[in-house]
């Protein structure tokens, strides 16, 4: 396994460090907010986004991306992480184009994944049903009609749902709550009839939406693979998804780390710098530890997915986990010795407790990684 990365890799991580830190630093997530901006991020950024490539990370280049695998992609979103830079590069680059490529059929390939990786089509995936991720509860359903497919039921926490032009639904064609088999995934436009889309507000500002799909008609082309086999292809994108959030996890804790121990050295009390205290330099430490062997875990699942290794799906839940535990310890830590400060929202420092606990939950929590992984590997 290769826990470090090469020229390229290294090339855009760089890149991306300097993109958000000059055009997207957390004080634009805040104008955001403030201003209630209606699509909830900033069209013209999102378009010198996708013109640096990231929307085409892991497009082919016949297809028009970049294929710069999902160590390239996790750099990325690392450095997102550590502006709490929102775009919709999450939901188009890392769980609707690898969808695409994994379930459409060549038309769908030809036709949406360039725009996509132009940034020009949003789509969204709908996919979780109730506030705890379970990516096989889906009680949305597809039936057979004279005509065609007809679509009935409701999503939650469709992260960018309320930007999409389209979706891709998970709905189930056959099978008992919690079966594998039998989940199908279509394609819809957000505009077809009996499709509703309501923005929800989320704690770190950020865009989610709940949906209602009501008798929506649809044709054989909203088929992305074959009628009950989407599970396969799904597993495998939202693996990639969680080790690449696990990342801006990563980017998230980092960033709120540094700013935290830049306070210990600089507030005083009784005549010392507070970073001077032992019981306060331990707790550092700690924390440095933990954010080590999160970044071991992230780039360990990252370079298994490009590597294709047998225990990815393992080492993407170990990754995920491992973020929402360190992000947890690390988010609260800063809150706390920031002192009073930190509950403000004057300061920074609690927008990035915000974003944890929303990315704590997202493709799931702890709990639900240490479960599979323990499941995967036979304990
Ligand atoms: C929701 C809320 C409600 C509040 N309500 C009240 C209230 O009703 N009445 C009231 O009087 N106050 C209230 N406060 C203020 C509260 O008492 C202070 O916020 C709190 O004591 C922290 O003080 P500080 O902000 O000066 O932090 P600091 O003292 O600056 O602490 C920052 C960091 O330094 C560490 N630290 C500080 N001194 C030392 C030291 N000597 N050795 C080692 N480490 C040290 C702390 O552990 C912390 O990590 C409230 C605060 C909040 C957030």
């Amino acid at each position: 396994m290769n826990l470090t990365l090469n020229e390229e890799q290294t090339m855009l991580k760089n890149g991306a460090h300097e993109f958000f830190k000059e055009r997207m630093p957390v004080k634009a997530l805040r104008e955001l907010r403030d201003k209630d901006v209606p699509d909830g991020f900033d069209r013209a950024l999102w378009g010198e986004m996708a013109g640096l490539g990231w929307a085409g990370i892991l497009i082919p280049e016949q297809f028009g991306g970049a294929d710069f695998g999902y160590k390239g992609m996790g750099q990325v979103l690392e450095e997102a992480g550590r502006c709490l830079a929102a775009s919709p590069l999450f939901s188009s680059a890392v769980l609707a184009a690898p969808l695409l490529l994994k379930a459409g059929t060549d038309e769908h390939k030809q036709a949406l994944l360039p725009t996509l990786a132009s940034g020009e089509l949003l789509i969204a995936l709908a996919h979780d049903e109730s506030p705890r991720h379970a990516p096989t509860r889906i009680a949305t359903r597809v039936e057979q009609s004279a005509d065609g497919l007809v679509l009935n039921g409701a999503k939650t926490f469709v992260v960018d749902g309320h930007v999409a032009d389209r979706f891709i639904v998970v709905a189930r064609s056959s099978g008992e709550r919690d079966a594998r088999d039998g989940l199908t995934l279509l394609l819809v436009d957000a505009k077809a009839p009996g499709v509703s889309v309501t923005r929800m507000r989320m704690v770190d500002s950020r865009n989610a939406a709940a949906v209602r799909f009501d008798k929506v008609a649809l044709g054989a082309d909203a088929l992305l693979g074959k009628i009950g086999e989407g599970h396969a292809p799904l597993a495998a994108v939202l693996d990639g998804a969680r080790a690449v959030l696990a990342a801006e996890m990563l980017g998230n804790a980092s960033e709120a780390f540094e700013r935290t121990l830049a306070y210990l050295k600089l507030r005083k009390q009784f005549g010392a710098v507070i970073g001077s205290f032992q019981a306060l330099k331990h707790r550092a430490a700690h924390m440095f530890c933990e954010l080590e062997l999160t970044r071991s875990a992230v780039l360990g699942a990252l370079d298994a997915l490009d590597s294709r290794h047998a225990d990815s799906a393992a080492l993407c839940s170990l990754a995920k986990a491992k973020a929402c535990d360190t992000l947890e310890l690390v988010s609260a830590e800063a809150v706390q010795m920031h002192g009073g400060i930190g509950m403000t929202d004057a300061e920074e420092i609690g927008f990035f407790l915000k974003r944890a606990r929303v990315a704590q939950q997202w493709l799931g929590d702890a709990s639900f990684h240490r479960d599979r992984y323990a499941t995967l590997k036979g304990f």
